[in-house]
């Protein structure tokens, strides 16, 4: 099933990984297609009945000022949607920087919110989560209740997982996770950025919490095809001059894989650079773990473990490949990448 690799040593925040993305030579992996179906089969659409589970209370679960989070009927949410748009509208035309395009856009969203969809269902979000609560009340939690009763009294996930919030590549979905096996942090690109308490507080105190209080064995640093947000770390200039709040800074923290990139495909076409750097954007991450000592510790202790993967969605495929460290006095990181790759 898996098949050993190797790849030149690369330089990364002063550590040396050495990695291969290169999925040549590598066998498929086969499941039984019953097991595929039986998955399948137990996401149907929700229930018709109109009684609801207990768990779900049309009332706001916190008392806020009303009608930010208050049920409403659809008709009122349709005129709070028309007026939105009229002061969207109007705020782009009092900026007098905005191109045309956008206000072209505010235009067509506007027409795409007032079309009646094919199916005749206009999109309603409160019965859309209504509905996904219930099917999940009934079809999983009802139905384990061992379960969702040890999980009531704590978690023990053996994975921490980093995972794009991309709405395609969830990894408790691809990967079949269970409640209580993975902590996730999703984020745009699915960036591990380094050790830093004031910048980085959110991302430093999950990997904290997973390691030193969860005790995951597991690191897993997930990438993936068609990325947008590595598609921007490819794209932006990067010349002083920034044309977004917090996009470009946030990927940056990947620019030693863009640099890598560029060096090594330099000449090949956007979309290919695009995927080396969606797989070598996750080895800065794993780089970037080390920079945490708590990390570097579980791995000098052999109680972590660092993964990388990548979900390529066109293909319907998944690489996970793993380091291995071996700690020297001088800091030197020698690793081999063994690379699985399934493509059912
Ligand atoms: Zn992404």
């Amino acid at each position: 099933m898996a098949q050993m690799s190797t790849a030149p040593a690369a330089s990364l925040n002063g550590v040396s990984l050495c990695l291969t993305s290169s999925t040549h030579h590598l066998r498929h992996h086969s499941v039984q297609p019953s097991a595929v179906s039986a998955k399948l089969a137990s996401s149907s659409t929700a229930p018709s009945s109109p009684s609801l589970p207990t768990l779900i209370r049309n009332e706001p679960v916190l008392a806020t000022p009303a009608p930010i989070l208050n049920p409403v009927n659809w008709e009122d949410m349709g005129q709070d949607y028309e007026q939105a748009i009229e002061a969207l509208k109007k705020l782009l035309h009092e900026k007098g920087d905005l191109k045309a395009t956008a206000a072209a856009k505010v235009e067509q969203i506007t027409a795409e919110l007032q079309s009646t969809p094919s199916n005749g269902k206009i999109f309603n979000p409160v019965e859309r989560v209504k509905e996904g609560f219930i099917h999940f009340k009934r079809e999983k939690y009802d139905k384990n209740p061992a379960l969702y009763g040890e999980l009531a009294k704590g978690q023990s996930p053996k994975f921490m997982v980093f995972a794009c919030s991309d709405s395609r590549v969830c990894p408790s979905h691809i990967l079949d996770f269970q409640p209580g096996e993975a902590f996730v942090v999703r984020n745009v690109a699915n960036i591990v950025p380094p050790y830093d308490q004031t910048r980085y507080a959110g991302v430093g105190s999950a990997i904290e919490y997973a390691v030193l209080h969860l005790k995951v064995e597991y690191i897993v640093v997930i990438g993936h095809s068609a990325c947008g947000g590595i598609k921007g770390l490819m794209s932006f200039p990067y010349d002083g001059k920034y044309s977004t709040d917090f996009i470009e800074d946030w990927v940056k923290i990947g620019s030693p894989a863009k640099a890598k990139v560029l060096s090594a495909h330099g000449g090949k076409e956007f979309g290919e650079q695009c995927t080396h750097c969606e797989k070598e954007a996750v080895n800065v991450s794993l780089g970037n773990l080390l920079s945490y000592p708590f990390v570097r510790e579980g791995l000098v202790n052999k109680t972590l473990g660092l993964k990388g993967g990548y979900y390529d969605f066109t293909k319907g495929s998944f690489e996970l490949w793993g380091l291995d460290f071996s700690l020297s006095s001088s800091l030197s990181v020698k690793d081999v990448a063994t690379i699985l790759h399934w493509k059912l």
